[in-house]
């Protein structure tokens, strides 16, 4: 026991000074404390086999292999000398049986102890260069996936870019404006892919992280909505959404992500199913930390069979590839979808009937700010209205979803199936908003005009093939759903449109550019253009801190590689200038992995924008870093007031 204390004490106290003498010294003076506890003890309480044996397992551990290897030589050699002398005859006198034993037990045991630890510790060496190995690939594919990102990034800005800018102009052809958008999506779904490659190699390596801010579903359902119905093309499926209005208002979470989900899930409904429809259904519970959000896609396609269940969220797990060899995926939708729900705290599951169809379901834990329903009819006692389409048949989903609407939205909606009940039924009230399927209204475009001269009318109608209507009568494209009859009742255009509407200027404004690509300038510029502020551009670093110095400016956006000088050295040499340091700088940047935010934000920068420029993203940044005193109303644009008769794009 006192030996043991001993080797403690020398632990600590070799750990403390991590000093070999003191070690060494403490080692002779444990070996001297054993030879008196041999000659004293001389093993009479019989235990002294038993300490003999954990002296090599304590000294190793404790002194590690080598001097713990030392240590239990050395003792051995002093027993064997001791036992093996007349020296032990100062103690206990030990029959000769004993003194063979106690040396060979010993040196047997420090051997083992030896060999253990030293294939132990070979063990760990080769592990350590393993995984030094293994450390230094995975870097080296986050530097390559930085890499490519950037390469890719910076021609894709280029193309999506131009392609949105030209798309803004007014005298387009058909044609032309019909080959942009090609461009625009096959760019943008470019994108996605590189996008999803990046995210999940984030996700894997635990580099990604969730930020939650406080958003209306609207937008993520419409958002979601009106990219499933991108993807569609002319396939026969009808989109039908279930929201339920009470989801509050301001809910907090990582919007972004959120849609990400909901967009893949939607996405694969429609790249696996042929005919039939695709169910959008979102809803809450409430809970004591805010609401737990479930979502469902529900599909009526080539459904999934048992034993492929299992393995979907498996990063680049597609099921039968070579049926499916048209539809184009990389196989990692699911995995990276799986993924963020787990880091979001819920979870995803599936059901799904081979031939029939799949329902891919997630519920995700959120916190509230705001409890108001998302959605809500302003003066549900003013509203009186009526829906004029087949009941049957065709327009069966639409009735039905109407009569659900009815009392999910608390207004009253007569649905009537010919022009006869929808007379007498405006005969006994009058009727404040029609909506009228596409068919009827061809059918009976007369009285409908009539209806428009006292009453709110829109016709329901795909987006394919939809006909134009006179200016008084509105358009809502399918799907017709809560959020597009609230909008309706409340004569306001909730959804954000897709060619996004400017609503602001800022005429007074200084905005510098800094970008040394002249195309990516062009691009950034032309983004601005429509916020008519002063824009000025620099091609280098060296050119924009000259620049800085000769003019005041309000906002800087700041290319992040650039030769000669790149963007932090420019941002560092002006935050030390006390006239400089205030301007937010706005990092742009095609590197969107390694944690491209924390680096920038951790830098001293204000913000980053990704390249290619998202112009919503770049909406928002303008709006919270111009100086307020600068921003002034827009005049509603030419193509946003054509488009005013719109109520959902
Ligand atoms: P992909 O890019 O191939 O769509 P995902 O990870 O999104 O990759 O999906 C993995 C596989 O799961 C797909 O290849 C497909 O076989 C199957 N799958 C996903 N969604 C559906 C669905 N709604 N219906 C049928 N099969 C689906």
């Amino acid at each position: 026991g006192a030996v043991g204390v001993w080797y403690i004490l020398n632990y600590f106290l070799y750990r403390k000074t991590n000093n070999f003498l003191i070690l060494s010294v403490n080692t002779l003076a444990a070996i001297g404390a054993m030879m008196v506890f041999f000659i004293v003890t001389g093993g009479k309480d019989g235990f002294s086999i038993v300490w003999l044996l954990l002296v090599p397992p304590i000294g190793i551990v404790f002194y590690k292999l080598f001097y713990g290897g030392a240590f239990c030589i050395l003792l051995g050699i002093f027993m064997a000398v001791y036992m093996w002398s007349p020296l032990h005859e100062l103690g206990y006198a030990y029959s000769e049986t004993y003194l063979v034993r106690f040396t060979i037990v010993y040196f047997f045991d420090t051997v083992i102890c030896i060999y253990i630890n030293y294939t132990l510790f070979e063990s760990r060496k080769k592990q350590t260069a393993l995984l030094e190995i293994a450390q230094q690939a995975n870097s080296a594919k986050g530097d390559f996936l930085a890499n490519m990102s950037h390469e890719i990034r910076t021609p894709m800005n280029a193309i999506v870019g131009m392609c949105e800018l030209v798309l803004r102009e007014d005298d387009l052809s058909d044609n032309v404006r019909s080959n942009c958008c090609c461009i625009r999506a096959a760019g943008e779904n470019l994108l996605a892919i590189i996008n999803d490659i990046l995210d999940f190699s984030k996700i894997d390596s635990g580099r990604f992280e969730l930020v939650p801010d406080e958003f209306n579903i609207a937008s993520t359902i419409n958002a979601a909505i009106s990219l499933a119905e991108t993807r569609r093309g002319g396939k026969n499926i009808e989109f039908i959404v279930n929201a339920d209005p009470n989801i509050p208002r301001g809910i907090i979470g990582d919007e972004a992500r959120i849609r990400q989900v909901i967009v893949n899930l939607m996405t694969n409904a429609v790249k696996y199913t042929e005919k039939g429809s695709i169910t959008l259904t979102v809803s809450q519970t409430r809970q004591e930390y805010g609401i737990n959000l479930f979502v469902s896609v529900a599909d009526t396609g080539i459904g999934i069979t048992e034993e492929h269940l299992d393995k979907l969220y498996t990063s680049f797990y597609r099921v039968d590839t070579k049926k499916n060899r048209s539809i184009e995926g990389t196989g990692l939708g699911l995995a990276i979808s799986k993924r963020l729900i787990d880091q979001m705290g819920g979870f995803i599951s599936v059901k799904s009937e081979y031939g029939v169809g799949s329902d891919f379901r997630f519920v995700i834990p959120l916190k509230v700010r705001d409890r108001e329903p998302f959605i809500a009819v302003k003066e549900p006692q003013n509203v009186c209205a009526a829906a004029f389409l087949d009941t049957e048949g065709k327009g069966m989903r639409t009735a039905r979803n109407i009569k659900k609407m009815e009392d999910m939205l608390n207004v009253e909606i007569m649905t009537c199936d010919t022009a006869e009940k929808l007379r007498a039924a405006a005969e006994r009230r009058s009727i404040t908003h029609l909506f009228v399927s596409r068919d009827k209204y061809m059918e009976n475009a007369k009285l409908i005009g009539e209806f428009a001269e006292t009453s709110n009318v829109y016709v329901i109608q795909e987006r394919a093939g939809a006909v134009t209507l006179p200016s008084n009568i509105h358009c809502i494209y399918k799907p017709f759903y809560s959020i597009s009859a609230v909008s309706a009742f409340n004569n306001e255009n909730i959804v954000p449109t897709r060619n996004m509407q400017i609503k602001f200027t800022a005429p007074e404004a200084k905005v510098l550019i800094v970008d040394d690509n002249a195309l990516n300038l062009k691009v950034a510029a032309g983004l601005m253009k429509p916020y008519k502020m002063q824009l000025f551009t620099a091609e280098s670093g060296a050119k924009a801190i000259e620049m800085l110095h000769s003019e005041n400016f309000d906002l800087v956006f700041m290319d992040h590689m650039m030769p000669d000088m790149d963007g932090f050295e420019v941002a560092g040499r002006l935050k030390v200038e006390p006239e400089q340091a205030e301007i937010p700088i706005i990092f742009l940047t095609a590197n969107a992995v390694n944690g491209a935010r924390e680096m920038f934000i951790n830098a001293g920068m204000n913000d980053f924008l990704a390249k290619p420029i998202d112009a919503a993203v770049l909406d928002k940044m303008l709006r919270s870093y111009l100086p307020k005193r600068y921003i002034k109303t827009a005049e509603p644009q030419k193509e946003a007031s054509e488009r005013g008769k719109e109520v959902l794009v």
